[in-house]
């Protein structure tokens, strides 16, 4: 691989973005990594026993983007590429010993909620889910007097739709004291604008669907950590319980990450201007974005983070006979360059009202709309906005 540990380390992250997992400068090789399509690998014969056995180990396809990734989030150990975010999900909360507690934010991400009230409620873990911003609460379930501690610290910051800002710092510290793992989902911050590593988490999670491939083409997960026991124990997890990428997906998000910086710089530049015009509108009710300096969470965010993130949230306002909800619709109906679909982290404007998805937690306003900025002229996504606003007058 072209960029040594040391290189990363002495590099801008806009640079190891680029420059990071390439394969060796000999002549005439590629200057990208080839898609290996194979389900096995020459092992046994005249050259003895290889290191990569079986497709579903490992695939030289992999390897650029796992180095990649953990060259940015600061690890010492490659990243491991999984088949989504959620299998990514999986792998990590197979860190939690049978019966262990399980502190997570009542705001996560609705799949690792999903995921994880299943679980508890087959009896293999116990379950605490809690305020992440309120520091004070966590802490109360992480070791609580009349209580168990925890094994595992689930942190996702900004949350997902809620954007809660937690203290990493303090409660990863808290964490460990109580003897438990902490697992920071970085999927909305990326590692260019927040690094769970260096705050002290344990594992990164990444749903490499989002910002990292970028394109809204593909769906992978990944984790990264630096602590070799964890390592081996997510990699016997992902090659036992088979959540593995496929070579295409894993070629897509390498070629995506390629221009991530580019990208943020852009999104979140425009979020910014976004949000600020947003809060001022007659039919936003209340906004979300730590990048306000009215936000709950932006002293926090400012301090852990280098920008704010690319999604932002509003409240619909009722409006004449209709409720925030519906003002909510209608107004996502009438836009014409905003996409009105799932997801976020996309080079496209994605829109969505949260509620519309069952399985979205009931503490989520019915009338929450979640807007992933992409990189279109910002200007022409403030016309769309307000026109889609404008239909509500009438
Ligand atoms: C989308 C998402 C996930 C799940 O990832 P998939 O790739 O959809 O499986 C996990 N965490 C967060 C914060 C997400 O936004």
């Amino acid at each position: 691989m072209s960029l040594s540990e040391e290189q990363a380390a002495s590099l801008s992250a806009e640079t190891v973005v680029v420059a990071a997992g390439r394969p060796p400068r000999d002549r005439d090789a590629p200057v990208n990594p080839p898609i290996v399509l194979s389900s096995t690998y020459f092992g046994t014969g005249p050259l003895g026993p290889g290191d990569r056995g079986y497709g579903r180990y490992s695939n030289p396809t992999w390897d650029p983007f796992e180095q990649a990734l953990a060259q940015l989030e600061g690890a010492t150990l490659p990243g491991l590429l999984y088949a989504s975010g959620l299998a990514a999900v999986s792998s990590a909360l197979s860190l939690v010993p049978a019966q262990g507690v399980l502190v997570m934010p009542s705001h996560s991400y609705a799949g690792s909620l999903v995921m994880a009230t299943e679980l508890a409620e087959k009896g293999a873990l116990e379950l605490r889910t809690v305020d992440i911003a309120d520091t004070d609460a966590v802490l109360a379930q992480l070791a609580p007097a009349d209580g168990r501690p925890a094994s595992m610290l689930w942190l996702e910051s900004p949350t997902n739709p809620m954007l809660g800002v937690a203290d990493i710092r303090a409660l990863t510290a808290a964490a460990h004291a109580a003897g438990a793992l902490v697992v920071t989902d970085n999927t909305f911050s990326t590692p260019l604008v927040q690094q769970p590593l260096g705050l002290g988490s344990d594992v990164v999670l990444h749903s490499v669907t989002k910002y990292l491939a970028g394109h809204s083409d593909v769906v992978l997960g990944a984790l990264v950590t630096s602590d070799a026991e964890l390592h081996a124990s997510l990699l016997h997890h992902r090659t036992i319980h088979g959540g593995i990428a496929g070579p295409f997906e894993a070629w897509l998000a390498l070629r995506g990450l390629r221009t991530l910086a580019l990208r943020i710089e852009r999104s979140q530049a425009s979020a910014a201007v976004l949000a600020e015009r947003l809060s001022r509108h007659a039919r936003v009710g209340s906004i979300r974005y730590p990048g306000l300096a009215t936000d709950p969470g932006h002293e926090r965010a400012k301090a852990q983070m280098k920008g704010f993130g690319s999604v932002l949230c509003i409240e619909m306002a009722p409006v004449g006979g209709l409720s925030g909800a519906d003002a909510a619709d209608r107004m996502i109906r009438a836009l014409q360059l905003w996409l009105p679909a799932t997801s976020l982290g996309g080079v496209e404007s994605l829109i969505e009202r949260r509620r519309r998805h069952t399985a979205e937690p009931a503490s989520v306003p019915d009338n929450l709309v979640r807007l992933s900025v992409g990189i279109e002229n910002v200007e022409d996504l403030w016309v769309d906005l307000q026109q889609a606003l404008a239909t509500l007058d009438g």
